[in-house]
């Protein structure tokens, strides 16, 4: 008796295996789930049965042989479940369940080189991997995500259809393709990540801002955000940031927001440490995701700071009077340094890229962003543009139209930095950009020189002149 096989299968419904699975399901391809746990399987089905047209493409198993036997081949399994650890056990579970030709698609937050290690144990056996970054949270997962699938182009041409199907959909196609071979897909998801990290924290620190030195209201704040997200700056960041003013705090019922009810302790997962890590093994300056990961760990140093108040003396920050000028200067300082920020982010990509023969399209990668996932944005279009106008540009701020526009928001930007180091607040990830910027735009930078020339002092480390390309060391000391 010909039993109806699913299309593709799902291993790991948590929050985000259940979501995409309805997603898959949602759009027309019958799908099978399996979880270690069955009570996440039962889960799964339950909202199947609530949330779908048609709940018979949604099959749950709660007998891992099953669930494979149900596939159709080769098989397609995509993978939800904990990085790390988790995924090496849940392939191991698989594997001698599957057969040649069959696929799996690792969609967790990776780190890169796990998922190389697994595909090249799994190719030895003809099974197929690939590591794809999922970014959209919950929502994403559930009617668009942004996918960066990475792997080998068969195994990509196989799940396309579906992928193309389930992903978001902005005006230029879906936010999906190909991003390279290998791990190349997790390290674009890590990126984003810490792209994400600079974004957020970026926000944050207008927020701070205006609201310690502009002495702007929560509702005006609302204001000030709906009214960015009209544009520059839209994005889905903005838009929930303006949401988040508006929210008022239940628990107390005192008319406060809630957000100045939160303890200032921000949680990190860790694809912003991955990507800081990547950016000084690799030495690729990103000063302003730098900051932003710092800005977290220092949050959490709560109590100390708490102490450090009473200790540590420094300006208290006065309102300004020109309220309406600042909310203009915070804008460009905003924007100028995430043009920072995605520079750098780009340029870890572009770096890691050419090291490991990855090919990388990087106005595609911008252009995928733009829909499903949390920095998604207008501004992504720019991106893409000026990787179009030059595939192989060293900075995304030399870009004429970025050029342009850092000329126009930087006497905004330096007066907000400037503000905010008289004033005694924070705003790391502000000057961070604007020093990152300023660095890059000159042509000599006398500190490096007098570095390099204390590097050959006690060291010999040698050093070039600027008039010949010769290597020189000098006995700087006359005793030495
Ligand atoms: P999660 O909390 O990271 O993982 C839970 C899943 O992993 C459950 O299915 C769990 O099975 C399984 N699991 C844990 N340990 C296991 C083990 N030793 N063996 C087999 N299975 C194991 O789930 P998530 O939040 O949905 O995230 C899934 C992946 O997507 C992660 O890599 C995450 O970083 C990434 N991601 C998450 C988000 C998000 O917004 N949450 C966004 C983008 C990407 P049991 O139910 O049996 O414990």
């Amino acid at each position: 008796s010909a039993v109806e096989l699913s299309k593709i299968g799902l291993v790991g419904l948590a929050v985000m295996g259940q979501n995409l699975a309805l997603n898959i399901a949602e759009k027309g391809f019958s799908i099978s789930v399996f979880n270690r746990s069955s009570s996440k399987t039962d889960d799964a089905v339950a909202r199947a049965q609530g949330e779908l047209e048609d709940p018979a493409l949604f099959s749950g198993f709660k007998d891992m042989k099953e669930f494979v036997e149900s596939i159709e081949r080769p098989r397609s399994i995509i993978m939800l479940v904990k990085a790390g650890a988790p995924v090496d056990a849940t392939i191991e579970a698989l594997v001698p369940l599957l057969e040649e030709g069959d696929m799996i698609i690792d969609g967790g937050n990776e780190w890169f080189e796990n998922t190389e290690r697994r595909s090249e144990a799994l190719s030895k056996k003809g099974i197929m991997y690939m590591g794809m970054g999922v970014s959209g949270g919950e929502e994403g997962a559930r009617f668009g995500p942004s996918l960066m699938p990475g792997g080998p182009e068969e195994a990509w041409q196989s799940v396309a259809p579906i992928l193309k199907k389930i992903a978001a959909q902005v005006d230029d196609g879906p936010c999906v393709f190909h991003i390279g071979p290998g791990g190349a897909g997790n390290y674009v998801k890590m990126i984003h990540n810490g792209i994400e990290y600079g974004d957020m924290q970026l926000i944050g620190e207008a927020y701070d801002v205006l609201r310690t030195i502009g002495g702007l209201t929560p509702d005006q704040l609302a204001d000030v955000f709906t009214e960015w997200n009209k544009g520059d700056l839209k994005s889905f960041l903005i838009e929930i940031t303006a949401n988040i003013m508006a929210i008022k705090d239940d628990v107390a019922g005192d008319g406060s927001v809630l957000v100045e009810k939160v303890l200032d302790k921000t949680g990190a997962k860790g694809t912003g440490m991955w990507t800081m890590e990547e950016a000084v093994r690799r030495g690729v300056p990103s000063p302003t995701i730098a900051s932003s990961l710092d800005a977290r760990y220092l949050s959490s140093l709560k109590e100390e700071r708490v102490a450090a108040e009473e200790i540590l003396k420094g300006p208290t920050p006065a309102i300004t009077s020109e309220q309406k000028a600042l909310v203009e200067d915070v804008r460009q300082a905003l924007y100028a340094s995430k043009v920072c920020s995605y520079a750098q982010g780009m340029n870890l990509i572009k770096q890691t890229g050419v090291e490991n023969n990855w090919d990388l399209n990087l106005g595609e990668i911008a252009r995928i962003w733009k829909g499903g996932c949390i920095i998604r944005a207008q501004f992504l279009d720019r991106i893409k543009e000026a990787y179009g106008r030059n595939p192989e540009l060293s900075s995304l701020l030399i870009d004429e139209q970025f050029a342009k526009e850092l000329e126009s928001a930087q006497e905004g930007w330096r007066r907000v930095v400037s503000l905010t180091v008289s004033e005694g607040i924070t705003a790391p990830a502000f000057s961070a950009s604007l020093s990152y910027y300023d660095s890059y735009r000159r042509g000599r930078l006398p500190s490096s020189q007098l570095v390099q020339s204390q590097r050959d002092y006690f060291g010999a480390h040698t050093y070039k002149r600027l008039d010949t390309d010769k290597v020189y060391h000098t006995r700087w000391s006359s005793d030495g």
